[in-house]
């Protein structure tokens, strides 16, 4: 199976992402739906049911006190990355207690086989993928807040409509 972990986004957030997205988001793509928005802190890839567990059981292990805890991003800018082509909003400030617990968990991902990430880490959460031509500005960004209690492994599957991501487990932040 397909895993990473992520912050998954409540449902206020996810109706709020897609309100501004229906009203200033303006990109040739396709939409993400508003059900996938989250924001991937390390991604791990291909895992079999031994290395799931191996991998599951070294988070339990980790100390509380590197995952920052509990705490709320405000996605306040959008960007648009030509090679993967996604159009995404995201925090325009640094966000350095996500980044030391999504450095965390690729530092596990690498004990189950995961390719460490070279690119320093940047919060997002995709809007449209399939953009090949960069998006206009818009004539308002976003002002929302992402407030997160805990961190998730999801599985990540795709099927017709594309991909879809299934929580597999839950780990709480510190409040
Ligand atoms: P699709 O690949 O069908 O467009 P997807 O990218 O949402 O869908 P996955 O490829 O399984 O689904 O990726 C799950 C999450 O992990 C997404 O947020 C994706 O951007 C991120 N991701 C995928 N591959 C990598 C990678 N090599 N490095 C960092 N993040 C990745
Ligand atoms: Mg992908």
């Amino acid at each position: 199976m397909r895993i990473f972990f992520g912050l998954e986004t409540d449902s206020d957030t996810r109706r709020a992402l897609a309100d501004w997205r229906d009203r200033y988001g303006i990109a040739a793509g396709r939409a993400v739906p508003a059900a996938n928005f989250h924001i991937t802190l390390a991604f791990i890839g291909e895992v079999d049911n031994r290395r799931l567990d191996t991998l599951c059981r070294a988070v339990d292990a980790l100390e509380p006190g590197p995952h920052g805890g509990a705490g709320k991003i405000l996605l306040d800018q959008v960007g648009y990355w030509p090679k993967p082509g996604i159009y995404w909003a995201g925090p325009s400030q640094p966000a350095p207690e996500l980044a030391a617990l999504a450095r965390k968990l690729q530092h596990v991902g690498g004990m189950v086989g995961a390719r460490l990430e070279k690119r320093p880490f940047a919060p997002h959460v995709t809007l449209y993928r399939g953009c090949t031509e960069p998006p206009p500005a818009p004539a308002v960004l976003p002002a929302i807040t992402l407030a997160y209690a805990h961190f998730t492994l999801f599985e990540s599957q795709l099927g017709r409509q594309g991909a879809s991501y299934q929580a597999l487990e839950h780990w709480q932040l510190e409040p």
